[in-house]
C-alpha cells in the first residue's frame, strides 16, 4: 500500500516565505498548521495581532479543495479578501452586500474549483442550498473566525454561530478550526461544547502583547491630559478613544476637530450609513482618530492603530484587554492610555442594574467591575496583573507599563483610612465621595450644616491631605474591598465587613499616591519591548514611502496597509534595497508584492540614496 503524501510543514514554510514574505512562524502557528494538514480539528486561542489568519490560510493553499471561512462581519471579510488578492491568492466572499452579478461571479468561481478561500457569514453558510452545494465539492477545511461569538455571555453573541455545530455532522471528514482572541476559560469551554470540538487539538498562545505600553491614571482633567498625550506621542497616528456614552463620544470628537485633529464619532445611535462611512474612512485613511463607544471595534483589522485611549473605566478586565488589544496589531510599539474616576464605577453600576435583571449575572458583572478597579489601583506591574487574570504568569515585571517605568510612591495612610471609614459610618453610610471629602476637609456649606455633619467628630480632621489624595484613598479602599458602592446606583458608600481590623487598629493601610501624568513613552526607551523609534535620518524616506503607499491605495481603492504595513516600510528604510532580489528580503515582501510594487518602491528608495 502506498502512503498518501500529505503536504507538510516544509511546504507551509515555503509558502510563508514566498507568498507572505515572512521568515518564520510565530507562536503556535506551526503546530496549528501541522494539525490541520494532518486532518485534525483545532481550537486556536491567540492574542489579537498574533497571526490567526495565516493558520488557516496556509493550509487552505496546501490542501486540495476550497477552504470555507466563517466570519461575523462583512467589513472583516472584505478586508481579508482584499489582503489575499494583493498576495495573488484566489479568495472571494459571498454576502448580502453584493449585487447579484458579484454573487454569480463568486459562485461560478467556487463551482469551477477556482477558489482557495471562500468567506461567508454563518447564516449564508447554513443556508440549505449552500450546504448542499458544498457537499458536492472538495473542501480543504472550515475556519470559524471570532469563535467566541457562540458564547451567550459575551458582548459579541451571534445566535447563528451556535448552529455551526451542524458542520461536524454534515462534513465529518473536513477539518475544522475555530479561532478567537478571547482568553477566558469559560468562553473556551463554551466554544468546545457549542461547536462539538471535544476532539480538537487546543492551542493556547501567550496572551501577552509586549509591544503595548499600559498607562492608567486617575481621571481629573482627563480630556486635557489626553490631548497632551496625543500631541506628545501620536501627533500623526491613528488611534481609538473609547467613551462610555454617546454624548461624550460626540463631544470628544467635536473637540478634537476644533483642536485640529481629524476625528470621527462612532456609536449605535448614528445612522447605519454614517457608521459604515466613518469606519471605512478610519480604515482607509491614515492618522484618523475614532471616538467610539464599545459598539466599535470587533472586526477592525487595521494593524497600525498606534494608541487606544479610554476616557472612562471599562466594565471588565476582559473588555479592557480586548479594546486595548486593537492597538499595535503590527507588532510595532503602541500605547494603551486610560483615565478613570470613581464616577465611572457608579455610572457602570447603574448601567448594569438597568440592563440586566438576572441576579446571578449581575453579581458576576459587579465582580468583574471590581477586578477592573483593582487593576487600576494596583501598584505593581500592570502586565503581570493582567496576565495573571487570564491564568498566565509573567516572571519579571514587564518594564513597559506606567508602574514599571515610574514606580508609584506609597505612604502609610492607616490614620487617614480610619478617618475616612469613620466618616462614612458617622454620616450614616448614605453619602458619596464628594460629600465625605467635604466633611473631612471641614467645608461647612449650608447643606453640611443642615445635616449636622459639621458637628461629627471627624469634621475638618482631614486637612493633612488634599481632595485629590482623599479621592484616591476612597478609591483604594473600594478597590481593597473595605468599602462598597451601594446597589441602588446613587454612589453612596457603605462599610463592608473587611474594614473591621482596620477600624480596630489591627491592620494598616498604605496609599498609592495619585500622580500627575509624566511618563514619556516612546521617546525615552524605557521598555524592552517594541522596536526602537525610527532614526531621524530615515524620516524623509519613510514619509516618501508612506506617500507612495497612500497613492497606490487610493488608485486601487484599498486600505494602505494591505499594500505594505508600517513594519515593511521601516524595514525598507533599514535595508535600503537596491534591486528586486534585495527587495525580497524586506519584511512582508513575497513574490507577488515584489512583482507588483518592487519597481515603484525601489525608485523612491533610489531617490533618497545619499551621496
Ligand atoms: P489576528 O487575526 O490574530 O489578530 P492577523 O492574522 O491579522 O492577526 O495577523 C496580524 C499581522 O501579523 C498581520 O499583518 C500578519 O500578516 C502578520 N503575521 C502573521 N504571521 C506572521 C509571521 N509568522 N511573521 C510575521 N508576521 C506575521
Ligand atoms: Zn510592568
Amino acid at each position: 500500500m502506498h502512503a498518501i503524501t500529505r503536504p507538510g510543514l516544509e511546504q507551509a514554510r515555503e509558502i510563508l516565505r514566498q507568498r507572505f514574505g515572512y521568515d518564520d512562524f510565530r507562536l503556535q502557528q506551526a503546530e496549528i498548521i501541522q494539525a490541520l494538514l494532518d486532518g485534525e480539528d483545532v481550537l486556536a486561542l491567540m492574542p489579537t495581532g498574533g497571526g490567526k489568519s495565516l493558520c488557516y490560510q496556509i493550509p487552505a493553499l496546501l490542501l486540495p479543495g476550497t477552504a470555507v471561512v466563517v466570519s461575523p462581519l462583512i467589513a472583516l471579510m472584505e478586508d481579508q479578501v482584499t489582503a489575499l488578492e494583493q498576495l495573488g491568492i484566489r479568495a472571494a466572499l459571498l454576502n448580502s452586500s453584493q449585487d447579484s452579478e458579484q454573487k454569480r461571479h463568486s459562485w461560478q468561481r467556487l463551482k469551477n474549483g477556482e477558489l482557495d478561500l471562500l468567506y461567508l457569514a454563518p447564516e449564508r453558510l447554513l443556508n440549505p442550498a449552500m450546504l448542499d452545494a458544498l457537499a458536492g465539492m472538495e473542501l480543504a477545511l472550515f475556519a470559524i473566525d471570532e469563535a467566541h461569538c457562540v458564547s451567550q455571555w459575551g458582548h459579541d453573541f451571534r445566535p447563528e454561530y451556535q448552529r455551526l455545530n451542524q458542520l461536524h455532522q454534515r462534513f465529518p471528514t473536513v477539518p475544522r478550526i475555530a479561532l478567537t482572541a478571547t482568553a477566558d476559560a469559560r468562553t473556551r469551554d463554551e466554544i468546545i461544547q457549542q461547536l462539538a470540538l471535544q476532539q480538537a487539538r487546543v492551542c493556547i498562545s501567550s496572551f501577552d502583547r509586549p509591544n503595548i505600553r499600559y498607562h492608567i491614571h486617575e481621571g481629573s482633567n482627563a480630556r486635557e491630559r489626553l490631548w497632551q498625550f496625543i500631541e506628545r506621542e501620536h501627533p500623526k497616528d491613528a488611534g481609538i478613544i473609547y467613551c462610555l456614552s454617546r454624548k461624550k463620544v460626540e463631544e470628544t470628537a467635536h473637540w478634537l476637530n476644533l483642536k485640529g485633529r481629524a476625528a470621527l464619532p462612532y456609536h449605535a445611535g448614528l445612522p447605519d450609513q454614517t457608521r459604515q462611512e466613518n469606519q471605512q474612512r478610519f480604515i482607509r485613511e491614515e492618522g484618523l482618530i475614532m471616538v467610539a463607544t464599545i459598539a466599535f471595534g470587533m472586526g477592525i483589522d487595521k494593524p497600525d492603530v498606534r494608541f487606544v485611549a479610554h476616557l472612562n473605566l471599562p466594565r471588565s478586565i476582559e473588555a479592557y484587554y480586548q479594546e486595548t488589544g486593537r492597538a499595535g496589531r503590527d507588532g510595532l510599539p503602541a500605547n494603551a492610555w486610560m483615565a478613570y474616576g470613581l464616577q465611572d464605577v457608579i455610572t457602570l453600576k447603574q448601567m448594569m442594574l438597568a440592563q440586566d435583571s438576572q441576579a446571578g449575572h449581575q453579581r458576576q458583572q459587579q465582580q468583574k467591575l471590581e477586578a477592573m478597579l483593582a487593576l487600576c489601583e494596583h501598584d505593581g506591574c500592570r502586565r503581570q496583573r493582567l496576565l495573571q487574570w487570564f491564568g498566565e504568569s509573567l516572571e519579571q515585571p514587564c518594564g513597559n507599563c506606567d508602574n514599571c517605568l515610574e514606580p508609584p510612591e506609597s505612604i502609610d495612610a492607616t490614620e487617614a483610612a480610619r478617618l475616612a471609614l469613620s466618616t462614612v459610618y458617622r454620616t450614616g453610610q448614605r453619602f458619596g465621595v464628594t460629600h465625605l471629602v467635604q466633611v473631612l476637609l471641614g467645608k461647612a456649606d449650608s447643606r453640611i450644616q443642615a445635616l449636622g455633619h459639621d458637628r461629627i467628630s471627624t469634621f475638618g480632621k482631614g486637612t493633612a491631605l488634599d481632595a485629590r489624595h482623599w479621592r484616591a484613598l476612597f478609591r483604594q479602599l473600594l478597590a481593597a474591598g473595605h468599602l462598597r458602592v451601594d446597589d441602588e446606583g446613587y454612589g453612596t458608600l457603605r462599610l463592608s465587613e473587611s474594614c473591621r481590623p482596620l477600624l480596630r487598629g489591627e491592620a494598616g493601610f498604605s496609599l498609592r499616591k495619585p500622580r500627575r501624568e509624566r511618563t514619556k513613552a516612546g521617546g525615552k526607551n524605557g521598555g524592552k519591548a517594541g522596536s526602537p523609534p525610527l532614526p531621524e535620518a530615515d524620516q524623509p524616506l519613510f514619509e516618501a514611502l508612506r506617500q507612495l503607499r497612500a497613492q497606490l491605495a487610493r488608485e486601487q481603492g484599498v486600505p494602505p496597509y494591505v499594500i505594505f504595513g508600517d513594519a515593511s516600510l521601516r524595514d525598507m528604510c533599514r535595508l535600503r534595497p537596491e534591486n528586486e532580489r534585495d527587495f525580497l528580503e524586506v519584511y512582508g515582501v513575497g513574490e507577488q508584492k515584489r512583482e507588483r510594487y518592487g519597481s515603484a518602491f525601489l525608485e523612491v528608495i533610489r531617490q533618497h540614496r545619499s551621496g
